[in-house]
C-alpha cells in the first residue's frame, strides 16, 4: 500500500493513549513510506497523525471542503492540500487517492468516514481494506451492535469479513496487505 486514508477525531479524547496511538501510527506510515490522506484540520488526532508524518519527512495529502477550513484549523504545514466544494467530494477524493483506510477513535465524523467506505465496499464500488484500530476497546459497543446486526439478518458473514479489527496497528497492516475479500452481492 502506498497510500492510506486515516479517519479520526477532530478532538483527542480523553484518554491519553488516543493521541499515542495517533502518533505512533503517523511515525508507523513515514517508516513505510505510506503517504497519509486525511481530512487536512491540525487539531484533535487528526493534527496529531499528520505531525507525526511530517516530522518523520513523509508525505500527507489533506483534502477539505472550503467551508470547513476555517472552522476546523485547516493544517498549513502539509505537502499536499486539496480544497472540494463538498463534504462528498472530499469523501470521494480521500477514497481516489487511498489504497486502503484505516479508523482510529473519533466522533460522528469518523463514524461517518468509516461507514461510507464500508458501504462502498459492501457494493462492491471499491474493494479496498478497511482496518479498524479499537484503541484500549474504544469501539467494542460499536462491534457488538455490528455483531447484534449479523444476528439479526441485517449482514452476512461475508460482510463481516469486510472490516479487519485489531488492537495492534502492526496486525492491522499485516492483515490489511493480506488478498482483499470480494464483497458478496448485498442484496442476493
Ligand atoms: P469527528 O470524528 O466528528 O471528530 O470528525 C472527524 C472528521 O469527520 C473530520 O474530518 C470532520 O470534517 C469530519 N466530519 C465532522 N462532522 C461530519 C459530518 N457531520 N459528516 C461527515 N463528516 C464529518
Amino acid at each position: 500500500m502506498k497510500s492510506i486514508s486515516v479517519f479520526c477525531g477532530a478532538n483527542t479524547g480523553f484518554d491519553p493513549d488516543f493521541s499515542e496511538i495517533a502518533r505512533s501510527t503517523g511515525e508507523t506510515l513515514a517508516k513505510r513510506s505510506i503517504r497519509l490522506v486525511y481530512g487536512a484540520g491540525n487539531i484533535g488526532l487528526m493534527g496529531v497523525i499528520a505531525d507525526a508524518v511530517l516530522e518523520n519527512g513523509r508525505q500527507v495529502l489533506g483534502v477539505i471542503p472550503g467551508f470547513l477550513k476555517e472552522k476546523e484549523v485547516c493544517h498549513t504545514g502539509l505537502t499536499e492540500l486539496i480544497i472540494t466544494q463538498t463534504m462528498h467530494k472530499r469523501k470521494e477524493i480521500m477514497a481516489e487517492n487511498s489504497d486502503g483506510f484505516i479508523i482510529l477513535p473519533g466522533g460522528f465524523g469518523t463514524l461517518d468516514e468509516f461507514f461510507e467506505i464500508l458501504t462502498w465496499r459492501q457494493l462492491r464500488l471499491h474493494n479496498k481494506p478497511i482496518g479498524l484500530l479499537n484503541v484500549n476497546g474504544f469501539y467494542d459497543h460499536l462491534l457488538a451492535h455490528v455483531r447484534k446486526m449479523w444476528k439479526e439478518g441485517f449482514l452476512k458473514d461475508s460482510n463481516l469479513a469486510l472490516v479487519t479489527v485489531s488492537d495492534s496497528l502492526n496486525d492491522l497492516l499485516e492483515k490489511m496487505a493480506l488478498p482483499a475479500n470480494i464483497a458478496e452481492e448485498k442484496w442476493l
